[in-house]
């Protein structure tokens, strides 16, 4: 047996959309109109204990045996919990069923709060600069355990007397988009509107560029952003960055984002991890613009962030700025990020999962 074949069935009741549940309830004979007080109690009130939600009998029967058997109340269980000193940014690592860790970051800004979820344990695709990259693959997670993981945040927030999330971003450990259908599913289930009601527009899928991934998201017109992890214009210095690169040369994959721009009506996200003296060079930045014209794209400059397995340093300020200048001269939108959360470890490319 595979070790995923025992994850692809759905084993808890994160796993199932709101026609899913429905489903479920109607095969066990309890009238599918029970699901909405199921769900209220799961993505509503980020129900832990059942005792303290009054459902009518039958749906009350239902969730005691199916939470015994095949749906449990999955909760991961918290390994640690650090903050960061200027109290913006808060990383857990949460331990999975089967003793898998991934790490899960709450990033708070004036008045709102966004979630950073994984959605691999490890990644397979090995960029040289990235912590999770460096430690390699271990499995896929399944819908559920990506929902659990935006429903402790959501209980976290609420613990202390916080807003809800409003935005969801997938650029935790892994690569979305070799996880697509229980990404899709998850991400179904945590825009549903009588639930956790994060708006799709607030919805951000970065990806390192699967171009099957990336077409399939245009072709089923998904209602969420698209982030593109570009970080090198020439293909011979992306796969010096992004060896599993090779796959997919430059070429087609921003063929596919036009695509996919062109099919959506949305615009593109481009995000470039900036390196001293890898790419950073204004020249760099000119390619971009070429590789890019005509596509309606905002680039998201990110500096480095250090992990133990990779040697670069961030570009300098003034190497930031001019190159932000020269996509700005070229009509790009471009935003030059603010590091965050590096104190503990929880900035971008610093996960590792342990
Ligand atoms: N696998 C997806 C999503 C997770 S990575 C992807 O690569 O897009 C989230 C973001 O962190 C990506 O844009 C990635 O390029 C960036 N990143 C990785 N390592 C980094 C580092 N050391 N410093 C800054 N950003 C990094
Ligand atoms: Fe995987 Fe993204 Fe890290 Fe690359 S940057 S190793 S794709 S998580």
């Amino acid at each position: 047996m595979s070790p995923l074949a025992e994850f692809s069935t759905p084993t808890s009741l994160y796993d199932l959309t709101f026609p899913d549940l429905e489903q479920e309830l109607l095969a066990s004979g309890v009238r599918p109109v029970h699901a909405r007080a199921l769900w209220r109690a799961l993505y509503r009130k980020t129900a832990t204990r059942w005792e303290e939600h009054a459902f009518l009998p039958p749906l009350r029967r239902w969730v005691d045996e199916a939470t015994r058997g095949r749906f449990p109340l999955e909760q991961p269980e918290v390994v640690t919990d650090l903050e960061s000193s200027d109290g913006q940014t808060r990383k857990f690592l949460l331990r999975l069923r089967d003793g898998e860790t991934v790490e899960t970051v709450i990033m708070g800004y004036p008045g709102r709060s966004t979630a950073c979820v994984s959605t691999q344990a490890g990644c397979a695709m090995g960029c040289t600069f990235c912590a999770t990259g460096q430690a390699g693959f271990a499995r896929h997670l399944r819908a559920g355990e990506i929902v659990a993981q935006v429903l402790h945040c959501q209980r976290a927030l609420k613990a202390k007397g916080l807003p809800g999330l409003r935005n969801l971003v997938l650029m935790g450990m892994g690569e979305p988009l070799l996880n697509y259908d229980s990404v899709m599913t998850a991400l179904e289930i945590a825009t549903e509107r009588g639930g956790l009601n994060i708006a799709p527009s607030h919805v951000s899928v970065s990806t390192v560029g699967i171009v099957p991934g990336i077409l399939r998201m245009a072709q089923e017109n998904r209602p969420y952003n698209l982030a593109l992890s570009l970080h090198a214009a020439t293909d011979s210095e992306r796969i010096a960055l992004i060896p599993s690169s090779r796959r997919w040369p430059l070429k087609e994959l921003i063929a596919a984002c036009r695509t996919y721009t062109i099919t959506t009506g949305r615009r593109l996200f481009v995000g470039w991890t900036l390196i001293a003296g890898k790419n950073d060079a204004p020249e760099q930045a000119g390619q971009i613009a070429e590789l890019l014209a005509g596509i309606d794209a905002h680039i998201n400059l990110i500096p480095l962030n250090p992990t133990d397995g990779y040697a670069g340093e961030t570009a300098s300020e003034e190497a930031a700025q001019r190159f932000k200048a020269v996509l700005q001269a070229a009509g790009f939108p471009c935003t030059l990020r603010q590091r965050r959360g590096i104190d503990v470890a929880a900035g971008c490319g610093q996960l590792r999962g342990r």
